[in-house]
């Protein structure tokens, strides 16, 4: 008897009947053998190895100890396989954690420990007078290592129910007990629960589904990270647990680069950023909503003039729409019926009324106001829209995650033969703003999902024209499969920022229903009606997130155009302060943000201050500058020997002395104005 799986390359491997994944491992090479860290079962069929999950769904990884179904897809998982590798070691890590606990804490009630995004955590009931903080990771990890280093394999062994619910209720494992009781309860005569299994490590075992890799060796690098407090399944009315949060990677090149990343982030963060430089707060008064101050509204404004420039540009013309609006637009759209529980109503004379969490069904009413005739195709419609969308308090941060968001909203309204030409205008419309702020673009192709409306023949033309634009703008692009709005495929524009982070920040989506929901026409060249096609496009996504995303991306050292204040002029005494505001007023007067210090401070501290500000050019006057009609211009960063009224106009401290023409060219080179050409 023997079976036969498929590999990842199409090619047929045949293996004894009840082979393992390390079997077919090793009949393809000792190296992968060596390597292999769990198995990818695709659509594969029952392979009898009873238990809840004798069926192996697409893509299940599986331990390489169980024996491979007939017929299945397989791909052996390695350290190279990506996320799906890291998951499965920090799951092991997540058990080693929990075998170092139980040891250093017997009494120890152990719940869950699943991996998360960038690492894994256990959660623990500690015995009554045990309290854990940082200041224990050592000793726990120097067990955890312990576990790492003597190799333990993961054994699985898959047990009757009612003898691992004995085993749980001996040890006083009452977390355990209570999911197994769970899983009892929710099997059904489908599927009914035989047995569970666990897993067991040296002198751990745990309830879990697995799947492991085949030892702890697999953990080449870990760190414990924070400690929490859990609610036993989220739930306020149970216990208390101590969540322990950690990371783990196969190589520690790998983990000292995540720290490093990691702290790099924490840095840069935005929030912190804005309150240090002033330029928004938060308030309790209304949450998720920013506050902008004077020094954060430069930023936004010239994100705005950017903006408007570059649409009017670009042939769109801009529109301004309400926010409030009749709950009956809001059923028309199909907004109340999917959207409603994220949407804000009230009542307005007794008629029900919802903020708009979308600017479409605004423009719609633009377009609706007239007839429409082809020879106006495409209308572009943009707006600086107002959308307020109700995220859970519990998932707001600062800027990237508000409930009041201003989009750079488009709608473009065209013919089906203007889309492809539309969305490749669209695209390089993204580009060209991407390029301003040096992001690499990453572009994702999603298409049709499960719940759509629409014809096939429909969306075959609508992902068509998508792909056709990619293609004729010779753009790499990824296909998100099923991931398409349920109207419509669509285009996501994703950043790489500066350390390395990824942000979705442009879309550009084909819509063929709302049209239908609002019966927009347009006479064609054929006198006869017609429906036109929606784009829906974003390119900064909201000004709020971009905002935040440029204050990371640049720690702060936001571009010139865009710096609230570009340039500070220092005196260096008393004697000057006259001409300092001479030299203020006529750099406001050029157009230049600027401000003065004429504190009675030393120059070196005006100029330290003015370093921690982050303002690009520090402008220092002294006698010497008075005399001349000069400043001594130092740039935000410049290795710099600033002395305590050491006079200026030196060239050995990295200052030059200029005229206020040649500072305003300087400053112009350096892109000091809003780059609209
Ligand atoms: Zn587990
Ligand atoms: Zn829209």
């Amino acid at each position: 008897m023997s079976i036969t799986v498929t590999l990842p390359d199409g090619k047929p491997l045949e293996l004894a009947d009840g082979a393992t994944g390390a079997d077919a491992a090793a009949a393809i090479g000792a190296g992968l053998a060596r390597a292999a860290l769990a198995v990818q079962v695709s659509s594969g069929i029952g392979d009898g190895s009873a238990g809840a999950d004798g069926q192996a769904t697409p893509g299940e990884l599986r331990d390489l100890a169980r024996p491979l179904p007939d017929g299945a897809s397989i791909a052996i998982v390695t350290n190279k396989s990506g996320d799906a590798a890291l998951s499965l070691i920090r799951h092991d890590a997540a058990h080693v954690l929990a075998t170092a606990v139980l040891q250093l804490y017997p009494g120890v009630k152990i719940s869950i420990g699943p991996s998360i995004e960038n690492g894994f955590y256990y959660d623990f009931e500690f015995p009554d007078g045990v309290s854990i903080s940082e200041a224990d990771f050592a000793a726990i990890e120097e067990h955890m290592r312990a576990h790492i280093k003597s190799a333990e394999p993961f054994e699985r062994v898959d047990i009757p129910v009612a003898e691992a619910r004995e085993r749980f209720v001996a040890e006083a494992q009452d977390y355990k007990v209570e999911l197994i009781d769970d899983l009892v309860a929710a099997a059904d005569a489908n599927h009914p629960l035989d047995t569970v299994s666990l897993y067991t490590n040296g002198p751990f075992t745990d309830l879990c589904r697995g799947p492991h890799a085949p030892s702890t060796a697999s953990v080449g690098a870990f760190k414990l990270q924070s400690v929490a407090g859990a609610y036993w399944r989220g739930d306020s009315t149970r216990t208390m647990l101590t969540r322990i949060y950690g990371t783990a990677f196969f190589s520690k090149q790998d983990l000292e680069d995540y720290l490093e990343r990691l702290e790099q982030a924490l840095a840069r963060d935005h929030r912190k950023i804005g309150r240090e430089l002033g330029l928004f707060f938060f308030s309790e008064l209304s949450p998720g909503s920013p506050f902008w101050t004077p020094a954060g509204m430069v930023i936004w404004n010239g994100l705005t003039e950017l903006w408007r420039a570059e649409n009017r540009k670009r042939g769109y013309r801009e529109v301004s729409t309400p926010i409030l609006y009749d709950a009956e637009l809001w059923k028309q759209s199909g907004h109340w019926e999917k959207y409603r529980d994220n949407m804000y109503f009230t009542e307005v004379e007794e008629r029900p009324m919802g903020l708009k969490p979308m600017n479409c069904p605004a423009h719609i009413q633009i377009y609706k106001e007239q007839r429409r005739s082809y020879r106006e195709l495409p209308i572009r419609y943009s707006e600086a829209g107002l959308v307020h969308r109700h995220e859970p308090s519990g998932v707001l941060h600062g800027l990237l995650r508000v409930r009041h968001i201003t989009q750079d909203d488009a709608h473009i309204f065209c013919t089906e033969e203007q889309v492809q030409d539309e969305v490749v205008q669209c695209l390089r419309f993204g580009f060209s703003i991407y390029a301003l702020f040096g992001f690499q673009v990453r572009l994702e192709l999603s298409t049709r999902p499960d719940q759509r409306i629409g014809s096939d023949e429909l969306w075959d033309r609508a992902e068509g024209a998508l792909e056709g634009a990619l293609r004729a703008e010779g753009l790499q692009f990824d296909i998100n499969a099923g991931d398409g709005a349920f109207y419509g495929p669509k285009i996501d524009l994703h950043m790489t920022d500066s350390i390395g982070r990824s942000w979705q920040l442009g879309t550009v989506q084909l819509d063929y229903s709302m049209p239908e929901r609002f019966d927009l026409k347009y006479t064609g060249a054929d006198n006869a009606e017609h429906r036109p096609v929606m784009i829906h496009r974003a390119l900064l996504g909201s000004f709020e997130r971009f905002i935040g995303i440029l204050i990371e991306h640049y720690a702060g050292e936001l571009p010139l155009w865009l710096a609230p204040v570009q340039a500070i002029v220092l005196t260096v005494s008393d004697r000057v302060r006259a001409y300092a505001e001479s030299v203020l007023a006529e750099l406001t007067a050029r157009g230049i943000r600027a401000e003065l210090d004429d504190r009675d401070e030393s120059i070196g501290r005006k100029v330290r201050e003015a370093e921690l500000k982050k303002i690009p050019f520090m402008l220092v006057v002294g006698g010497r500058e008075a005399d001349e009609q000069t400043v001594s211009v130092r740039e935000h960063g410049a290795q710099r020997a600033a002395q305590d009224g050491s006079g200026s106009g030196q060239a050995s401290d990295g200052a030059q002395t200029l005229s206020l023409d040649a500072f305003q060219a300087l400053l112009e080179a350096a892109g000091g104005r809003i780059p609209v050409g």
